[in-house]
């Protein structure tokens, strides 16, 4: 029985063990799940917004998340385990993507390209906007794209959770330690090493680490381009109800979404204010001096809004495009990468999962080809943009 270990026991190292697991007529895989923390304190899976959407600009992008809403929907009865049926509480009230008149041709291109993929979404003028959300401003708005279905939000945690219940159900073992090195010979790796001074011998090993990915790659002398970098979420609550309101994303950048009866928002600041691998701290000067002043510009009834919370977490950022690097290197013959998601992996990990199980039991990808996000692209410089990156 081939011996599997997956360092990092996040949303999409959990994904990975239970597609692995998943088809009891196919091979048998010993898998091991190596997490430092079984509390997740850190780990940007516990500290997501959690939304999903179809409106990105790349296909796979798209692509992905069309399966990633087609697995939420069914994850009660896919994850269920006997009577414990998990529900991370999926709701659709879409993305409401807002452009200014320099936003209008990109806002028309992802438009026709989400098109292309079936995508339900509509384009909005003001007028047709002020009708269906009199609570928005449309100062400055040009055009605006709203998803229709197949878009919303959702518990990273209760999802995170359900998988790796459904993994252990399935035989995969959690164990609680800190990866700290790799053992490599020649073009394999051979072990995990870990902090207590053990090794885990394995036949492949997967790095699902999130932010902490490269000094993982680094271990087997490989360069992989991504960082943490922070992003503050902030919840707040407002006197006025706002009927209907989907997840906003503002032309100044700043998104928004109901949580409950709450509110949470968050931005992603300019590249020259965003250093790699920044402590953990919330940016509370951010939402005092440009958030809220934009809000409440968007949105006058958030002129009354009261703070309740903020927390901070790290985006997996790919550093050379923005989007996930799925699959082998080159140089290594049995260490399989599932990093970099920049923002959006968490609706990302049904069909990350699904697709790193099929590369690690068949050799390729037999449902959705995530050629697109393998490392040749980095080691060719050929990037693959987003150019929806929230
Ligand atoms: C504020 C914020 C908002 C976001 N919003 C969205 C959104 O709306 N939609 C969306 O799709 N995505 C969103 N994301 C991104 C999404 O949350 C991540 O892409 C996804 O959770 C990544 O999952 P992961 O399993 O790779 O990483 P993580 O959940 O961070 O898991 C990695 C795990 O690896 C462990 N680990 C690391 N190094 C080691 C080691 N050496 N040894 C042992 N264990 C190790 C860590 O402890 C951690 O638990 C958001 C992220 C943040 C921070």
């Amino acid at each position: 029985m081939r011996r599997v270990a997956i360092i990092g026991g996040g949303a999409i190292g959990s994904a990975i063990a239970y597609f692995l697991g998943a088809d009891p007529a196919g091979e048998a895989f010993d898998i091991t799940v190596v997490e430092r923390d079984f509390s997740y304190r850190q780990a940007s899976s516990a500290l997501s917004a959690s939304s999903i959407r179809q409106q990105f600009s790349t296909a796979i992008n798209i692509e992905m998340s069309l399966y990633g809403i087609e697995f939420f929907r069914a994850l009660g009865e896919t994850l269920r385990v006997g009577d414990d049926v998990p529900d991370i509480g999926l709701v659709e009230p879409g993305y409401l993507y807002l452009a200014s008149p320099a936003g209008v041709d990109v806002l028309r291109e992802n438009h026709a390209t989400q098109k292309a993929h079936a995508v339900d979404v509509a384009l909005l003028t003001p007028e047709e906007l002020k009708a269906r959300f009199p609570w928005l401003s449309t100062e400055g708005i040009a055009l605006a794209s709203l998803g229709l279905s197949g878009e919303g939000w959702y518990d990273g945690y209760s999802l995170l959770q359900a998988f790796r219940k459904k993994a252990v159900s399935q035989g995969v073992r959690y164990v609680q330690a800190q990866a700290t090195g790799l053992q490599r010979e020649g073009r394999r790796v051979t072990g995990v090493q870990l902090d207590g001074g053990d090794t885990l011998h394995a036949d492949i090993v997967v790095n699902a680490a999130g932010a902490w990915a490269a000094p993982v790659a680094q271990w087997a002398g490989i360069a992989l381009p991504v960082h943490g970098r922070r992003r503050s979420v902030f919840s707040f609550s407002c006197p006025s109800a706002l009927p209907g309101c989907p997840l906003v994303i503002d032309t100044s950048g700043i998104w928004l979404r109901p949580e409950g009866r709450l509110f949470i928002c968050g931005f992603a600041p300019p590249e020259d204010r965003d250093p790699d691998d920044a402590p953990l701290e919330v940016d509370h000067e951010a939402f005092e001096s440009f958030i809220w002043p934009a809000l409440a510009e968007r949105i006058p009834a958030f002129e009354a809004v009261r703070m309740t919370g903020a927390w901070a977490g790290y985006y997996e950022m790919n550093v050379f495009d923005h989007n996930a690097i799925l699959g082998l290197h080159p140089d290594c013959d049995n260490l399989y990468f599932a990093n970099g998601f920049s923002g959006h992996g968490l609706q990302q990990c049904p069909a990350a999962g699904r697709g790193i199980a099929e590369l690690i039991r068949f050799g390729g990808y037999r449902s959705l080809d995530l050629s697109p996000l393998s490392f040749a692209r980095i080691l060719e410089n050929r990037p693959l943009r987003e150019k929806n990156i929230i």
